[in-house]
Formats: C-alpha cells, sequence, structure tokens
C-alpha cells in the first residue's frame, strides 16, 4: 500500500492527519490532481455523486438528464453499478476498490493500459486491476484490434513479437513509458507499471517524475519509448527507441 506509483492504493487510504505523513500526502494529492479536477469538470460524474449522495438514482435515468447520446449510456452503465459506488474524499468516484476515470481521461488510460502492446486479455486486465469506467472494455477492443502489434500477439499461429519474449533478467532493468496527462513507466521483467498524473507533460516535470520512479526502484537501465516523445525529450531520458511505432 506504500508503493509511491500506486495512486489508487493512496487514494483509498484514509487521510490520517498525522503531521509526518503531511508533506507526503500533500504531494500524492497533487499527484491525483488531473483525475479529481477532470471529475469535477465531468457532467455525468457530477451526477452520480449527487445521485450517491441523495439516493435518489431516478434522474440518472430519466432521458432529459443526458445532453447526448453517449452521456445518456454513461449514466446507464454507472446506474447499473450504482450499489458498487462510492464518493472519496476528493471527490472522486470508486466502483469497489477501483477509481472510476472521467470521460476526459479514459482514452488516455486506455493507451497507457495499452503500450506494452500484450493484446487484449491483458490491456483489459491491466486497466482492470485499478480503474474502471463504462466503455472500458469498447475502448480497449477499438484500440487493440487498431494495433498491428496486439494483433501479433494475438494471433494463435504466428510468433510472438521479440518485444514480449525479450524479458529482462531484473526488474527495473529495462522499462516502457508512455506519456501524456499520466506518465506510466513499466517496468518490463515484471509488467508492473507506475502511474504519475502530471500536470504538463514539459520535460521538467516529466523528468522530475522518472527521478522519483528511479529513487524508489533504482536506475533504469534503458528506458523504451515512442519516437515522439524521443524528439521531445530527447537523450536525457529516451536511450531507446520503440520497434512498435503505431503512432
Ligand atoms: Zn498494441
Amino acid at each position: 500500500m506504500n508503493n509511491p506509483a500506486d495512486y489508487l492504493s493512496r487514494h483509498a487510504r484514509p487521510a490520517t492527519g498525522k503531521e509526518e505523513q503531511e508533506a507526503k500526502e500533500t504531494e500524492e494529492y497533487i499527484s491525483l490532481a488531473e483525475i479529481v479536477h477532470s471529475s469535477q469538470q465531468d457532467d455525468c460524474l457530477q451526477l452520480v455523486k449527487q445521485a450517491i449522495s441523495t439516493g435518489n438514482w431516478k434522474s440518472i435515468i430519466s432521458p432529459e438528464v443526458a445532453r447526448t447520446e453517449e452521456a445518456r449510456q454513461q449514466l446507464k452503465s454507472l446506474y447499473h453499478v450504482k450499489d458498487e459506488l462510492a464518493i472519496t474524499e476528493d471527490g472522486c468516484i470508486l466502483r469497489g476498490a477501483r477509481l472510476v476515470i472521467p470521460s476526459r481521461l479514459t482514452q488516455q488510460a486506455v493507451d497507457l493500459a495499452h503500450c506494452s502492446h500484450q493484446g487484449m486479455v491483458k490491456t483489459k486486465s491491466h486497466l482492470r486491476a485499478k480503474v474502471w469506467f463504462p466503455s472500458l472494455d469498447v475502448m480497449v477492443e477499438n484500440t487493440v484490434q487498431n494495433c498491428p502489434a496486439c494483433q501479433t500477439v494475438s494471433a494463435p499461429d504466428r510468433p510472438a513479437p521479440i518485444i514480449t519474449e525479450d524479458i529482462p533478467l531484473y526488474p527495473w532493468h529495462r522499462a516502457s513509458a508512455d506519456f501524456g496527462q499520466m506518465l506510466v513507466v513499466m517496468d518490463d521483467h515484471s509488467r508492473y507499471p507506475e502511474v504519475e498524473i502530471v500536470s504538463s507533460t514539459g520535460a521538467g516535470e516529466t523528468i522530475a517524475k522518472l527521478e522519483k520512479i528511479m529513487a524508489t526502484h533504482g536506475l533504469i537501465r534503458e528506458l523504451i519509448t515512442d519516437p515522439l516523445s524521443m524528439d521531445k525529450y530527447g537523450p536525457m531520458i529516451c536511450i531507446r527507441r520503440t520497434q512498435n511505432t503505431e503512432r
């Protein structure tokens, strides 16, 4: 539960108010800022929060409440799991132990879970381990079905691409990174992901987060990312480009 990248665990931990924890909690809270902020901006999640608080769910499924068909579907999905929903202190929504991702960040979340190109089942399970949102399955299916690397992994008659066979011997010797509103760095040995919410994609903040991850796990010898990130952040963080460049 003390893993610094495990934002959901941190989130689920009740605030102790202990002085010694204060600095840490503040930092952790800031790292959640994007999800907190986006949840506040998300019309559907705000309606659902209201329904959780008041216990009045009828308005959620009334036809006039949703402005778009997409919102209507989203509310319907949330309504179906209403007994599992709760509100966190930060104003985010949990489904069981999983954080409900506001729609503005869902594609980002899918992209992060998909960054190691493990195919449909594993991409879904990576994502479902920590988060949930109504269109999770459909979004992963669309992403993976349009990804040549994942198709190769899934095809039974074809050999898996080198990238999946080539598992490093030790944890954190090699990691794969994906950059965006969330920075995900996944250990290629264990597939353990570190997720950091960043307020900007500027090199300064990104490098600070990478340093934090390396302070926890040790020096990453080789960091694999896509050419776009390589161009942006340069040799400071990128040692090798990925072979699969689907973007
Ligand atoms: Zn893929």
